[in-house]
């Protein structure tokens, strides 16, 4: 299959029907891919019903499609089963359904350890945990480059951390966390690990096995497919010990006036209805995604973030974000002093150059990095030269309007 930029691009319907449009936002929602829109469709037209309930032949095709999703999913990650694929909403709501179920299962005076560099979504919950039940927070440090830094973490552990929850990779700065030092000190500390894989996907298929984490949280609309659906894998024997998060119908065996029995995972973890025809469209995304030469794209991918860095580092007084060498993720914040990211991000519009700015969910990042907002850039498989050059022509005319 051609693997270019542009035959890449033709696959995305909203992208192809914009040839003007510069789309540098996909670490906050990569484009829709064709065949997750496609499957949406097939779904909803021809087996749309509820799952898990009914008994008649439209019911048991819904079932069959959700099941097959679920199966789809777990190549996507080498799970060892589906069964270890619990269907969310979305990464946040992953990995609150982790501070909830795995945090119940957490005693007053237990750790866990975060990392200043993690999206609200792996801080906010575990800070609500912590006032709830009084469980430790602690922290893993950044550099001066947003990298973690891992040289205390046998102290930053101590003797009661349960739990190590951390970003695959970084929002902001690209930067990747070395997931090996960390379940390597985490196993001898006798803690779980949870990796939020949110802007690690959309770069290809995972491997939760060699990765060897316990947990791990993403969402679809990051890796070309629907909006609305996510995924939370976990090991299935820490699955089988945690209690439910949310109550209702679907992840019972039996409920009587007095007291209620849980299925098992992973209808313990998905009450009420599904999204049903999201997690079809995001098993069709992946599907796609597992046909692709990710090596290919990940060096076109790099050789644009390069490129970008390059012509970034030329702007006089823009200073960039997040580390300069070593392995990184497309995605390049910086800080213009004296130009606020969002009208950066409107002068950047006007040229049909789509980047976003802000504190991007990740305000302790941030505050470690010296600054309150940033721009961001971020590149994705069927961006392309064109792309960085209209960024880079985007900004010099910023500069120039706006100093
Ligand atoms: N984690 C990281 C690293 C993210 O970048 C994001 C979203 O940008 C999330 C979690 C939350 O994802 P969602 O908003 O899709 O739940």
């Amino acid at each position: 299959m051609s693997q270019t930029a542009a035959s890449l691009r033709e696959q995305f319907p909203l992208l192809a029907a914009a040839p003007e449009l510069h789309y540098l936002d996909s670490a906050a929602t990569a484009q829709i891919h064709r065949a997750a829109l496609d499957a949406v469709l097939h779904h909803e037209t021809t087996s749309r019903a509820n799952v898990m309930r009914g008994t008649y032949r439209l019911a048991e095709a819904a079932d069959r499609a959700y099941g097959a999703a679920r199966q789809s999913v777990a190549r996507f990650l080498n799970a060892d089963s589906a069964d270890e694929i619990v269907f969310t909403s979305g990464a946040t709501a992953a990995l609150n359904l982790v501070a909830h179920a795995f945090g119940a299962t957490l005693r007053p005076g237990d750790r866990v350890l975060l990392s200043v560099a993690e999206h609200h979504s792996n801080f906010v919950p575990w800070q609500m945990l912590r006032d709830r039940c009084g469980i430790e927070l602690a922290l893993i440090p950044v550099d001066a480059d947003g990298r973690l830094d891992l040289a205390h973490l046998p102290e930053l552990m101590g003797s009661r951390c349960r739990l190590v929850a951390v970003t695959q990779c970084s929002n902001v700065t690209g930067a990747w966390t070395d997931v090996a030092a960390i379940v390597a000190a985490a196993r001898k500390a006798g803690a779980r690990v949870l990796l939020d894989g949110a802007q690690a996907v959309q770069h290809g298929p995972q491997d939760v096995q060699a990765l060897d984490v316990d947990f791990y949280a993403f969402s679809g609309h990051k890796c070309f497919g629907p909006g609305g659906v996510g995924v939370l894998w976990g090991r299935a024997e820490v699955l089988a010990q945690m209690p439910p998060f949310h109550g209702g119908g679907g992840m019972i065996v039996e409920v009587t006036l007095q007291a209620t029995t849980w299925a098992e995972a992973p209808q313990r973890f998905e009450a009420g209805t599904p999204p049903i025809a999201q997690a079809v469209g995001l098993a069709a995304a992946l599907e796609w995604m597992m046909t692709l030469d990710w090596a290919a794209i990940a060096e076109r991918e790099d050789r644009l973030c390069r490129q970008l860095i390059d012509g970034l580092s030329r702007i006089p007084g823009l200073r960039l974000l997040g580390p300069l060498d070593g392995k990184r993720a497309p995605i390049v914040s910086f800080d213009m002093p004296g130009l606020h990211p969002h009208d950066i991000c409107q002068v950047l519009d006007a040229g049909n150059v789509a980047l976003r700015g802000g504190h991007h969910c990740a305000q302790p990042l941030l505050t470690a990095l010296g600054v309150d907002v940033c721009t961001r850039a971020s590149i994705a498989l069927y961006n392309d030269e064109a792309d960085v050059q209209a960024l880079q022509d985007g900004l010099d005319h910023a500069c120039r309007e706006l100093a």
